[in-house]
């Protein structure tokens, strides 16, 4: 029987609607006819791909990112979390990876040539930092750290050579905010390309490329898949831009495996769900955490007195679940109330279902030297916080329980 003739032939599934919410479109997005009748997508867990003809053969491998060649090249599997991110985030495409350093680091790649200039931020995720202080700069692409709640600064750290400037809002750790419509205008009046680590804040609460930022790339690894059980990451921007990422990503390498991008695609069903409960809890957590006696200051943009609260009302629809405290008495106090913790876990990662508390001088931030942290604002005393999806009021008791034994 010829497949059209197959009762049990897929029919193709309609196109997500672009009118639809936050929710509804998590649910659907990256659908299409390739996942057949299963409501599940199947798992294409193979490296290669049969060829029908040499034709075919030939036609595949002289094609950009086709899903049906190799696995480095693509994957059924990984294309259709690809379609789901490039819907979340708004973007044309979206390519993705085995981490989100593989994503960030590819995404800089296809952008930079030796005696080429970066601007980035002063307070990022480490990896990134250690990524143009001392990779690039062995190649020649020079790197000016700036203040990234002031974004003038990145346009007085221009040079005529400056062809990436890269952001991360809200900052890790010390949440601080940066005006991403500003810093698009920036770059478009300079002809640099704009780049956003957008993992803290996910696409639930920002979409910088509604904000006129050119690329977006995300550590999968934390909201996206949200469940603390894969790394990943992706990137998203227009299409044309897209295939040169590509072209990097298949010469390193960083392809994720299609089981870790359906584990990705399961955990972004629930992502807006996730995400509206951690900004509600988090912000609950910032403000009893903010009364406690015991806390010299709460890094948390809800809360008015958060230096970048107002940028942040402007271009997030929730202020997430990061946060961050300096607790009276420095690193020992910090490393009692880490130690006391009961609900939050000690671990490094962010984003997942669960509470997790660390002290990022002596971890996240390790790799980076005394200056760079400071020059970052990393306190010694620094604990950050990714809230997940316990009772808040068994957070606040707590996180009160172990900064009671701080003194
Ligand atoms: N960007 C941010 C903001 C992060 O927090 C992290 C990891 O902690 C990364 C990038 C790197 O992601 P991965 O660990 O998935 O490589």
């Amino acid at each position: 029987m010829s497949a059209s003739h197959d009762p049990s032939n897929p029919a193709p599934r309609d196109a997500p609607d672009p009118s639809w919410g936050d929710a509804t479109r998590a649910v659907h997005a990256g659908a299409s006819a390739a996942e057949g009748r299963s409501v599940s997508p199947p798992i294409f867990q193979t490296s290669t791909f049969r060829f029908e003809s040499v034709e075919q053969g030939a036609q595949l491998s002289a094609s950009k990112a086709p899903a049906h060649l190799y696995t480095r090249w693509g994957n059924p599997t990984t294309r259709q979390l690809e379609r789901a991110c490039a819907e979340l985030e708004g973007g044309e495409a979206a390519l993705c990876f085995a981490s989100g350093m593989a994503a960030g680091s590819s995404a800089v790649l296809s952008l930079l040539q030796a005696g080429d200039h970066v601007v980035a931020a002063d307070c990022l995720y480490a990896g990134m930092t250690e990524l143009f202080e001392r990779v690039l700069g062995r190649f020649g692409v020079a790197t000016t750290f700036v203040e990234p709640s002031d974004a003038h600064a990145f346009e007085r750290a221009l040079r005529p050579e400056t062809k990436l400037i890269f952001v991360e809002t809200p900052a890790n750790p010390t949440l601080a905010i940066t005006d991403l419509a500003e810093v698009a205008r920036i770059g478009k009046a300079h002809g640099a390309f704009t780049l956003a680590d957008n993992t803290w804040a996910s696409p639930v609460n920002t979409r910088p490329l509604e904000l006129g930022i050119d690329g977006v790339f995300h550590s999968s690894t934390k909201y996206l898949n949200g469940h603390t059980d894969v790394i990943a990451g992706c990137v998203v921007g227009r299409a044309e831009w897209i295939e040169r990422v590509w072209s990097v990503l298949k010469v390193f390498g960083g392809c994720p495996g299609p089981h870790d991008s359906w584990l990705v695609l399961r955990g972004l069903r629930t992502l807006p769900l996730r995400v509206a409960r951690q900004n509600e809890t988090a912000l609950t957590l910032a403000r009893a955490l903010a009364a406690h006696p015991a806390v010299e200051v709460v890094h948390y943009p809800g809360l008015e007195q958060h230096p970048g609260h107002e940028i942040a009302r402007r271009q997030m629809r929730g202020f997430g679940g990061m946060l961050s405290f300096e607790v009276q008495g420095g690193l020992r106090a910090g490393r009692r109330v880490l130690e006391a913790l009961r609900v939050a876990t000690h671990a490094v990662s962010l984003g997942g279902i669960e509470t997790l508390a660390v002290h990022p001088a002596s971890t996240t931030h390790a790799p980076l030297t005394p200056e760079e942290r400071a020059r970052g604002g990393i306190g010694e005393g620094l604990i950050r916080v990714s809230v997940g999806l316990e009772d808040a009021a068994d957070l606040i008791a707590d996180f009160r329980q172990a900064l009671d034994r701080a003194s």
